[in-house]
């Protein structure tokens, strides 16, 4: 089909973790394809993509916290209605991942008011395998135990990208 084509349905994605982790470069990666240095900016931001996914269309908007996080001040509006979480860590910076239990993970579960909304963690800056502080066994025990869907990235390298947007929105698809 064309691309005035209706969607089959159109699912709100958000995107959570720390401030430097690399939210804004995932949706930028996954929306346009590119990747840039971003400049730090406020306010919530979202872009929409419309994919094929399992012989379905669907529309996803996609939401950044764009730097609100920073101030703490994400409310119950932007997790209202949220098929699809991603919470985000950067692999280099232990903190940000210790933030996902502290911070991230309470909040998605008080605010999101879908019922079984799907969460996954993405484990993000691969490419800086060096300067690694939090292991994939480690990323993936996390995940496991609370239940979320676990891939890891680089939005620098477009390692795993498309792919993490991909099996998030299939799972669901499955999700009755
Ligand atoms: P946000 O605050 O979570 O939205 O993070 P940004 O997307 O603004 O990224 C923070 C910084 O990390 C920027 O300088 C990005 O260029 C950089 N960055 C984002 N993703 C990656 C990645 O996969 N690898 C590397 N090396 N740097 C990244």
């Amino acid at each position: 089909g064309g691309p005035g084509q209706e969607v089959d349905h159109t699912f709100k994605i958000l995107l959570v973790g720390d401030s430097g982790v690399g939210k804004s470069s995932l949706l930028l990666r996954f929306a346009t394809g590119g990747f840039e240095e971003l400049t730090p900016t406020i306010g919530v931001d979202f872009k929409a993509k419309v994919v094929d996914i399992d012989g379905r269309r669907v529309k996803l908007t996609i939401w950044d916290t764009a730097g609100q996080e920073r101030f703490r001040t994400l409310t119950s509006s932007y997790y209202r209605g949220a098929q699809g979480i991603i919470l985000v860590y950067d692999v280099t910076r232990a903190e940000t991942f210790d933030s996902l239990a502290d911070i991230w993970l309470r909040e998605v579960d008080m605010y999101n008011t879908v019922e079984e909304g799907i969460k996954m963690v993405v484990a993000n800056k691969t490419d800086l395998g060096e300067q690694r502080e939090v292991s994939t066994e480690q990323g993936v025990a996390f995940a496991r135990a609370h239940g979320c869907l676990f891939v890891e990235t680089s939005a620098k390298g477009n390692v795993a990208v498309d792919q993490a947007f991909e099996e998030l929105v299939h799972k669901i698809l499955e999700t009755p």
